[in-house]
């Protein structure tokens, strides 16, 4: 201990002139040649004059700078943690408003207003229920919402329904309250494909938790199904009416009704393919 205090003694009270530096000659204090500020001070300290070291204009302008770009990196590297826990499917990392084709303008821009006032959403419990066909784009819209409150260093938890039974499933009773309590924690919770879980009791009750539980956090969650509204308020199973009466209470209903996307993208990749074998006929 008492060598390293002296080592800063030392360091603190160092009155060689170094090569960037001038002693100036109204103060007799050392000064930077590079911004003529002092890099010493004058002080008085139980009646004796003492002259400690300090940090001339550009020297702290300089560590000003490495505490900004060292917290920067540290913002950065909370992004990407929250983003690889967040998004268990790499895939999705992708899915950003960026990356859009344009397929879905009016659902898009929904989208990015959902992000840009999430201050004003986070709030309240209101979430939104991307619904329509399979292949109409209703996973990327919900993972661009995903993306961009994620770049905003919001944790997000995008999962969905599959992936969250067999999780369960895997588990001990007395651990899934407590799990499925742990998705509360996320201020913005996901969840795809409500719907095409397998019809057994299990499923019905563990996707009736899930909803429930995020329910009464009175936290927003997002949902995407191919069922329609329609359909869920008139469906006749009364254990499928539970869940659906909680989603459609706290879900904006949202149609998301581009029919192409993977026609498109199907014909983009044969389109890709033919361009590579006619290639490869030429060589
Ligand atoms: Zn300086």
């Amino acid at each position: 201990m008492t060598q390293i205090t002296e080592g800063m003694n030392e360091q603190l009270f160092d009155t060689a002139i170094r090569e960037d530096e001038y002693r100036d000659e109204t103060s007799g204090l050392i000064y930077c040649k590079n911004c003529r500020t002092p890099r010493q001070l004058k002080v008085e300290v139980g009646g004796e004059i003492r002259y400690p070291r300090t940090l001339c204009h550009c020297m702290q302008e300089r560590r000003e700078c490495e505490n900004l770009s060292r917290r920067a990196k540290e913002f950065r590297d909370r992004i990407a943690r929250n983003r690889s826990v967040g998004l268990a499917d790499p895939v999705l990392w992708e899915y950003t408003f960026a990356n859009d084709k344009g397929y879905n303008p009016k659902q898009m821009a929904m989208a990015k207003k959902f992000v840009e006032k999430w201050e004003t959403v986070s709030k309240g419990s209101t979430g939104l229920l991307l619904w329509g066909d399979v292949g109409t784009g209703k996973t990327f819209i919900a993972g661009c919402i995903a993306n961009g409150l994620i770049d905003k260093a919001v944790p997000v938890l995008m999962t969905n329904f599959t992936r969250l039974l067999n999780r369960l499933t895997d588990m001990y009773s007395g651990d899934r309250n407590a799990y499925i309590d742990s998705l509360n924690a996320y201020p913005l919770l996901i969840i795809d494909d409500l719907g095409i879980e397998r019809n057994s009791e299990f499923s019905r009750e563990q996707v009736f938790n899930i909803i429930d539980s995020r329910y009464r956090s009175q936290r927003p969650m997002i949902i995407t199904t191919n069922l329609t509204p329609e359909y869920m308020k008139n469906q006749p199973d009364v254990a499928q009416r539970r869940i659906h009466d909680r989603v459609l209470e706290r879900c904006v209903p949202v149609l998301v009704n581009d029919q192409n996307i993977r026609d498109r993208n199907a014909s983009a990749h044969l389109a890709q393919m033919k361009a590579l074998l006619q290639e490869a006929s030429k060589e």
